[in-house]
């Protein structure tokens, strides 16, 4: 399934972050190989195994350790945000966040640690913005949202570590 904003004019960004192991440009969030094992996250309950974040139920005895989804969350830092507006948002709001679980919750289930993080509605509610704890959620939902209902969409990586932007308007 093809869709024309991924390569509009930051394929290279986005082909490092198809790896999702590999692709996380200096995120101060995830710690590789710096977490103990057993450790569970005492808010939502992943638990690492073999160095990674998952939802294996937590090893006896697994130390009290916070996710780096949990730790975004706690400091309201998301690592991406789509940002929704235009009339056609505003006519088919609850069509579009029913759609948007979808993908949200399938990526979640395989990537402990890329979740939704808030949603909140700007400009008199006709703009939403949503946010995410990875740039993998980030992507897959807005490639979902462009896939069920077209429209014009925009990404941009800002420097220095800020959260990764994707508009789409229609
Ligand atoms: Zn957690």
């Amino acid at each position: 399934m093809a869709h024309p904003y991924p390569q509009a004019g930051h394929s290279g960004h986005l082909a490092r972050h198809d790896g999702m192991e590999s692709g996380h440009r200096s995120d101060p969030y995830r710690e590789p190989g710096k977490v103990e094992e057993p450790s569970v996250c005492p808010d939502c309950g992943a638990s690492v195994h073999a160095g990674r974040w998952t939802w294996q139920p937590a090893q006896p005895g697994a130390a009290s350790h916070r996710c780096p989804a949990c730790r975004r969350t706690q400091d309201g830092m998301p690592a991406g945000e789509l940002t929704l507006e235009g009339p056609f948002l505003t006519a088919h709001e609850e069509e579009i966040l029913r759609l948007l679980d979808h993908p949200e919750s399938r990526i979640r289930r395989e990537h402990p640690l890329e979740r939704r993080m808030a949603m909140r509605n700007e400009a008199d509610q006709e703009r939403m913005v949503l946010s995410f704890t990875g740039t993998h959620v980030t992507h897959g939902v807005a490639a979902a949202l462009l896939s069920a209902f077209a429209g014009e969409m925009q990404a941009a990586w800002p420097e220095g570590g800020a959260p990764l932007q994707i508009r789409w308007s229609r």
